[in-house]
């Protein structure tokens, strides 16, 4: 397989389009047309990784943390970063990443922390409100009966009612149009001066907004009028499952404590470090892999008790305790190495099975024991 169809299954997993506007998402080594002969996954591009890819013969890595995410302002391979970088083009190799847009995707980064937790009954701690990937346009047009069929196909060729494997969709409603010509017009039907009904047909489809201009024009093309009414009414977009966080329930409530030691067997870490009473119970728990200390008002805010995530800072823990919000912080690391294996069994059901799809064994946390 090529990697622009391995890119393109990438997004059907987690839209680019998901990923926060400060982000930099997508491909950041390699040629769309190169052969992907198997694929590594990884959260940050370090040379043991590279090292296990060129040993496994894999020229395919997807990663977490982009590859690139300041400008570049040289790409010596004497510095660490150019170097690696040197070393993805010299090897041929291609670097693919995933990041905030696999965080706000469903199921995404904080799901499959949840899953490993045993917390349940998951929503978005904060919901996704920005439009996400194409705007789209409801066209009307009035089309007087005999002409309904020579319009609706010129809007369905120029695009418009594209609707996943299908195409040309469109629904109609009869009614009556009415209108008086007035001195100077040219009416297809009637007569100047007198008011006209004309049994015709409300035509709409769907149009994605880089086909308007075109569909529009198609639309003016085939319909038979001088004054042709129609409108184009801006859509709200879909609610998506999309969203920053989890929140959701466990299974069997436990103590603080217990729930702590749970995160010290279950995610690779040996030590967290907690805010609150060990002896508190807990049921309602907030999720965020990698740093969530900025959710900690989203998180008392939506009744949870707990927050598990990595990254907090002095002041952000103060915080949570003055809410009286309970923390386990596990590291940045231990909280998102779990999507790593949820992002596996993904592509691995959506891949050809001569496409092999394995996380690297590479622990990339600078703060492990080694
Ligand atoms: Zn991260």
């Amino acid at each position: 397989m090529q990697l622009h169809a391995l890119i393109a299954i990438c997004n059907q997993i987690a839209p680019e389009a998901l990923a926060e506007e400060w982000d930099n998402v997508g491909l950041h080594a390699g040629h769309p047309d190169d052969e992907v002969d198997g694929v590594l996954l990884c959260l940050d591009l370090t040379p043991a990784v590279l090292a296990e890819a060129r040993q496994a013969g894999f020229r395919c890595l997807i990663g977490h943390h982009p590859a690139i995410f300041r400008p570049l302002r040289s790409l010596r391979a004497d510095r660490a970063e150019g170097h690696l970088l040197t070393e993805l083009i010299r090897t041929g190799t291609a670097y693919y990443a995933m990041h905030t847009n696999l965080d706000l995707a469903s199921p995404g980064t904080s799901d499959a922390l949840g899953d490993l937790l045993g917390v349940g009954d998951r929503e978005p701690l904060v919901r996704l409100e920005r439009p996400v990937g194409e705007r789209f346009f409801k066209l009307v047009v009035f089309v007087p009966l005999a002409d309904v069929e020579r319009v609706r196909a010129a809007i369905g060729d120029a695009g418009a009612g594209a609707l996943g494997n299908y195409s040309h969709c469109s629904f109609a409603t009869p009614g009556t149009g009415a209108f008086r010509p007035l001195e100077g017009a040219r009416p297809a039907i009637g007569t100047v001066g007198t008011l006209e009904r004309v049994a015709e047909e409300r035509l709409e489809a769907l149009v994605p907004a880089r086909l308007l201009p075109q569909v529009v024009s198609a639309m003016l093309a085939a319909h038979p009028y001088e004054e042709v009414a129609y409108d184009i009414l801006p859509l709200a977009p879909p609610p998506t499952g999309a969203g920053l966080g989890r929140v959701g329930r466990l299974a069997e409530p436990c103590t603080l404590g217990e729930l702590a030691r749970r995160c010290e067997t279950s995610l690779p870490t040996s030590h967290v470090a907690v805010v609150g009473d060990r002896d508190r119970h807990v049921a309602r728990v907030a999720l965020c892999g990698g740093s969530g200390g900025d959710l900690i008002d989203a998180a008392a805010a939506a009744g949870a008790e707990v927050l598990i995530t990595g990254d907090v800072k002095h002041h952000q823990a103060l915080h949570a305790r003055d809410r009286g919000l309970a923390l386990i912080d596990a590291g940045h690391y231990a909280t998102e190495r779990p999507v790593l294996d949820l992002l596996c069994r993904l592509l691995s059901e959506r891949l050809p099975a001569d496409v092999p799809v394995r996380v690297s064994s590479v622990v990339t946390d600078p703060f492990a024991e080694s």
